[in-house]
């Protein structure tokens, strides 16, 4: 400052706080270095997060409880960055083995665990990330029945559902309206949306609409439309033989996608997540879900509105 023409003292105490108070810059003594993992994730924080500084806003992430139903490619990348960021509690749920149909798209494949739990091949590879971390595995599926409060502690802070499929099968209205019950976040993503290239949504009543009201908004939005799904029977017999599909344990179903497509999904979520995650005072809650098109190079947006009819946003 002094170098820069300011030579009164007083000027210079006053320029600094104003500086300080706006956060514009920060007192280097107060920056802890003792978790020297995430500082230059920190420093981002001082920019990203208005609220506080970076170091307290490292702490809110650490603090912060996870539960991931789907061990697919896009919730398990997701899971990664959430990780990497510095989550550090978090329960996974997934009935499949790994096969060798997801080294294309599993960022956790590793051939060591074909034919083991997903759950166990994700668990090891986010320990060797951050040994740390807490990491409670389910090798069990959903079904309408299940009693799934065994899966989601009570004081969780979210719960992200990249099951197959989201909004077509009964798992995102059973776990919504446990979640709206138990007023615990919830993120739909991945699925078939992971192929569209689109980002998920957080239903967090009354911020945004109930579950209901976006199941009922996708209801109408694709009456017409209908799942394609590879088989056996319908792969072209000059593309690829059907004893080379059999000996790479290929399992019909699924719309098939690209790495590409559900990494773009999961890094365009977890920005959302991590800006929720820290308690960020400006977090939008915008409703929306985003769709890229890349033969377009543009991003489409898909707005979720209150039902009119809807019992539970009514009530
Ligand atoms: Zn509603």
């Amino acid at each position: 400052m002094l170098q820069m023409g300011i030579k009164n003292k007083e000027n210079l105490d006053g320029i600094l706080k104003f500086l300080l108070d706006h956060r514009l810059i920060f007192d280097v003594s107060e920056v802890d270095n003792s978790n020297s993992r995430f500082i230059r994730q920190t420093t981002f924080w001082d920019d990203f997060v208005l609220d506080r500084s970076g170091t307290e806003s490292q702490l809110i992430l650490e603090r912060k409880k996870i539960v991931l139903l789907g061990c697919g490619a896009t919730g398990s990348k997701l899971l990664e960055v959430l990780v990497r960021s510095g989550v550090n509690d978090i329960t996974i749920v997934d009935y499949k083995n790994l096969s060798e149909s997801n080294r294309t798209s599993h960022n956790y494949y590793d051939k060591n665990y074909v034919g083991k739990p997903k759950v166990e091949a994700l668990q090891d590879f986010l320990l060797k990330i951050n040994k740390n971390i807490e990491v409670n595995p389910f090798n069990e599926k959903l079904f309408p029945h299940t009693d799934i409060s065994k899966w989601i502690p009570d004081d969780s802070n979210l719960i992200i559902n990249t099951l197959d499929e989201p909004y077509i099968g009964h798992t995102s209205l059973k776990v919504g309206r446990y979640a709206q019950i138990k007023k615990i976040p919830f993120y739909v993503g991945g699925g078939f949306d992971a192929h569209l290239m689109s980002s998920g949504e957080i239903v967090n009543p009354p911020h945004t609409p109930c579950i209901d009201c976006i199941q009922n908004t996708f209801s109408n939005a694709l009456k017409d439309w209908k799942p394609i799904y590879t088989s056996l029977d319908n792969l072209p017999a000059k593309l690829v033989s059907k004893d080379l599909v059999k000996r790479s344990n290929y399992i019909a179903g699924g719309a098939g996608g690209l790495s590409a497509m559900s990494s773009f999904s999961a890094n365009l979520s977890a920005l959302k997540l991590v800006n929720f995650l820290l308690d960020d005072s400006a977090f939008s809650y915008d409703n929306e879900r985003l769709e890229y098109l890349p033969n377009k190079g543009e991003m489409t947006i898909f707005k979720f509105e209150q039902q009119p009819k809807c019992k539970i946003c009514n009530e």
